[in-house]
């Protein structure tokens, strides 16, 4: 076969009809822009980033990664999905996440009273935004809380990442710039920064000599840029993502991030945006956070409901329980049953290793 199948281009086609909806919060996701089979509108003016230091506090790996090795003896290409014969690219992005705990769905928050009540009308939207995209649910915090975000104007934007006891500070120094906003909630889900992937020096370099030694606390900010070596790095690295630092980030003036040749003509002026959810940002919350729209699908074992805990055991269940303009998430293995697909679908691969077959 040297040309895609029909029902294939069915399925593909009809996914960038998604975009049209309107999708209330708790029932689908709001629409990614752009269309998924598009590359990124390119905003030529990106909010500036912040000179002063955006800290992630360090966390320890507690427990494994939710998600097992991919099957061995599947033959493909990263980032590809083999359909019949054909190898056809698929969305895998996932960003790197925490392995710390994460919130058990309800995360409670409150605002420090330096919050005027205009930054708070515009928080809560960035929150609203992220429950929109995955299954968390930010509520006032009650005096039975035992875990909460503090949330507080700054002269610095930073977050924690991912759950831990008591008070959770998150510090915003402009609440206008909405996606500073919902990448600082992205670190409150446990992810961290695109950048601090395992595999990054594959994707991009770090300029070590650009990087400012007094603009952190009044000193370097090298700390900025280290991998998070528990993170991981599974799926496509992703410089579309509002967890990428822009290229001048912590600069004394060069870029302290050069994207590598490869991908330089593309993403070198576009790292870094705040300005819209890319397909794998949505990707890392349906994993981290699995939404009612979402069904996994993993052969073997008894068959579904398709949660991470009881998946589905073959593709078309999943994809007939997941509502149009959905997504099916498929672990590493052969699915058959592709057949004719005209509801519109995102399909993820997060793990990779994953052949669909008629
Ligand atoms: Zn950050």
């Amino acid at each position: 076969m040297n040309r895609l199948s029909a029902p294939l281009l069915a399925l593909l086609l009809a996914t960038p009809l998604v975009a049209a909806q309107h999708i209330p919060p708790h029932s689908l996701p709001p629409p990614i822009s752009p269309p998924l089979l598009a590359r990124p509108a390119y905003d030529p003016h990106p909010p500036a980033p912040s000179s002063q230091p955006e800290s992630v506090p360090a966390t320890e790996p507690e427990t494994p990664p939710p998600f097992d090795p991919p099957e061995s003896g599947l033959e493909c290409t990263p980032g590809h999905v083999i359909v019949g014969c054909v190898q056809v690219p698929i969305f895998q992005e996932r960003g790197p996440y925490s392995q710390a705990p994460r919130w058990p769905g309800v995360i409670p928050y409150e605002y420090d009273g330096n919050v005027t009540q205009a930054s708070r009308t515009l928080f809560d939207a960035a929150m609203a935004e992220v429950e929109s995209y995955c299954n968390v649910d930010f509520v006032p915090r009650e005096w039975f809380h035992t875990s909460w975000l503090h949330i507080q104007t700054s002269n610095a934007s930073n977050a924690p990442i991912g759950l831990g006891p008591g008070e959770r500070i998150v510090n915003i120094s402009n609440f206008n710039i909405h996606y500073t906003s919902v990448h600082e909630l992205f670190h409150v889900l446990g992810v961290y920064h695109e950048q601090s992937r395992t595999d990054r020096n594959t994707f991009v370099t770090i300029n070590t000599a650009s990087i400012c030694q007094d603009c952190c606390m009044g000193g370097p900010c090298n700390s900025q840029f280290e991998i998070e070596a528990s993170s991981g790095s599974i799926g496509l690295y992703n410089f579309d993502s509002f967890m990428h630092y822009p290229a001048t980030a912590f600069s004394t003036g060069g870029n302290t991030i050069t994207v590598q040749p490869a991908f330089a003509a593309i993403w070198q002026n576009r790292i870094g945006q705040r300005s819209h959810w890319s397909f794998g940002d949505r990707s890392t919350a349906i994993f981290l956070h699995q939404p009612g729209w979402a069904k996994i699908a993993q052969i073997g074992g008894s068959n579904g409901p398709g949660t991470w805990a009881n998946p589905f055991n073959n593709f078309p269940d999943a994809y007939n329980a997941a509502p149009t303009g959905g997504d099916v998430i498929l672990r590493s293995g052969y699915f058959t049953g592709l057949g004719l697909r005209t509801k519109a679908m995102r399909i993820h691969a997060p793990d990779g290793g994953v052949r669909i077959g008629q």
